[in-house]
């Protein structure tokens, strides 16, 4: 009887957890992504430009850029935040490395022509590629990378894996500012699938809301 009282319990416990995870962006489930449109006072704030399918970069958008040791720019502006959260990471024993930053228009281009060109080899029309494509490369003009405030993060894989990189920057990187941009279950909204790996700056206060409600930049945006 004590068992079944147990594995009762259990299961109500994950019940509950199961309809939190669900519940996870369900704010936004009736509204298609096409629709959610940013409050116009929040654009004003470079931290928080919403960059996605339905919304480019801003016409003549210009910051300055800072090089990571690496070779990877970023924005100048996120960089003293990026270098603490690194330092704190480093001191708890986890290794991260900035495998992705800013990228030009121009890059973006490139990597979708490269995209384009490995479907065509695989035998699909170009009409198909150029859709197959768009699947896994963000349009130029439409890839956050092109703001200088999103990074791919992975591990130095000498010191790190990268599960634990993923791990410490889910329960750290707010606290500098960063928010898991991709979460999982969310592509409905976000129109990207799960990256645990792309962290994009939108500033401590912004990180905080979005981190402890456990919502998507569209919905802090447009909710
Ligand atoms: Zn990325």
């Amino acid at each position: 009887m004590k068992r079944k009282m147990i594995l009762l319990a259990l299961l109500v416990s994950i019940m509950i957890t199961g309809a939190f995870v669900m519940n996870k962006c369900s704010i936004a489930k009736k509204i298609s992504v096409s629709v959610l449109n940013p409050k116009d006072d929040t654009q004003n704030d470079w931290r928080l430009i919403l960059v996605n399918d339905s919304h480019a970069v801003p016409m003549n958008y210009q910051f300055e850029l800072t090089r990571l040791s690496n070779g990877i720019c970023v924005d100048s502006r996120i960089y003293p935040d990026l270098q603490q959260m690194f330092d704190d990471a480093r001191s708890s024993g986890i290794y991260p490395v900035v495998g992705e930053g800013y990228r030009t228009h121009e890059e973006q281009q490139n990597m979708m022509q490269n995209k384009i060109d490995s479907f065509i080899s695989e035998g699909y029309s170009e009409k198909d590629a150029e859709k197959l494509a768009q699947d896994w490369v963000a349009e130029p003009g439409k890839s956050e990378h092109e703001l200088g405030l999103a990074l791919d993060i992975n591990a130095d894989t000498s010191l790190s894996s990268d599960e634990e990189v993923y791990s410490w920057l889910a329960e750290n990187a707010y606290k500098y500012g960063f928010i898991l941009r991709y979460p999982q279950s969310c592509e409905y909204i976000t129109g990207i699938d799960y990256e645990p790996w792309h962290y994009r700056y939108v500033g401590i206060e912004a990180a905080l809301e979005i981190y402890t409600k456990q919502i998507t930049l569209e919905e802090y945006l447009c909710g």
